[in-house]
């Protein structure tokens, strides 16, 4: 699993950043990617890495300012000609989203060969792909921005192969249904599976935030506790907090401050206005703690699995 951002200025692009647009690389665990904010030059970003645009079927949208979407109908025909023919895409977004998409494929004629569901989501959807599920909060921006919370299903322990062996049980195909049920019967001895599987793999969480103010609410917090990653906008990075609280934006300092006892285990702060020279950014990189980065366009992070 792995973010790639592939736009990471705020508002106006610049000559090194374009705007807003984030890869969750599910291709191991899903065999897909899934596609957050669709910043005008998203498809130009992309014909510089390997991903398919066929391979990218759910797109969730953060909130509908011009930085965040003005790409995603270039983005929508250009898929319909490389690969993406009868491939199903859904896209998940405020209200509103339907309406505009439809108005410009109308406006424009354009007739895609896939099928594309639209959801409007709200303050508390949940949605539930495969193995993810994924939980929408309403922020703190200047129109509806949403957080979306991506989270993986824990997954039962390794079996006990030894454990197993000791009660007589060969290795095959019975391995699998024994994993895959409750209890077994060997032997005319009914055994609990839990036994014979170790501790339980937890799945790992992913919170990415459309713009914001920094948040602080319970319900908030209980969201990013623990989480593996966490993506954050940071429209200023030099402690101008009365800036960015007034455009409904934040402030670095400011949100790490306000999370420090959250115990998210890395930052990555995105959608950087293009008024901070790109000398005084690496700099400023410099000055934080070993679990904060702030992106660039083509920044990429794993995210490890639970130990
Ligand atoms: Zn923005
Ligand atoms: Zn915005």
């Amino acid at each position: 699993m792995y973010i790639n951002i592939l736009g990471s200025a705020a508002g106006l692009p610049s000559k090194k950043r374009h705007t807003q647009a984030i890869i969750l690389d599910m291709v191991d665990e899903l065999n897909e990617y899934f596609l957050i904010d669709v910043g005008e030059a998203f498809q130009h970003r992309l014909l510089n890495t390997s991903i398919k645009p066929s391979k990218i079927n759910h797109i969730f949208i953060t909130h509908l300012h011009g930085d965040h979407i003005y790409g995603l109908p270039g983005f929508l025909s250009s898929r319909a000609h490389q690969g993406g023919e009868g491939k199903p895409l859904k896209i998940y977004g405020p209200k509103g989203l339907s309406e505009w998409l439809t108005t410009t494929f109308q406006v424009s004629e354009t007739i895609l060969n896939y099928p594309v569901e639209i959801v409007e989501i709200e303050d508390g959807s949940f949605i539930s792909i495969k193995d993810v599920t994924i939980e929408v909060k309403t922020l703190d921006h200047n129109i509806e921005s949403f957080l979306y919370v991506f989270k993986e299903n824990d997954q039962k322990g390794a079996l006990n192969v030894l454990k197993l062996k000791e009660i007589g049980i060969r290795p095959g195909p019975i391995y699998s249904e024994i994993k895959n049920s409750d209890t077994f019967v060997h032997d005319g001895v009914i055994y609990d599976t839990n036994d014979f599987l170790g501790p339980v793999i937890k799945g790992r969480k992913v919170c990415i935030h459309g713009d914001t103010r920094p948040l602080q609410s319970e319900v908030y917090f209980d969201l990013l506790k623990d989480a593996d990653c966490v993506v954050h906008e940071a429209t200023f990075l030099d402690h101008e907090y009365e800036k960015a609280y007034s455009y409904y934006h934040s402030e670095i300092h400011d949100v790490l401050s306000i999370q420090k006892d959250l115990r998210v285990k890395h930052y990555i702060f995105t959608h950087i206005s293009n008024r901070y020279e790109e000398e005084f950014i690496s700099n400023f990189i410099k000055t934080l703690p070993s679990n904060v980065s702030v992106a660039h366009d083509y920044f990429k992070y794993e995210i490890a699995r639970k130990k």
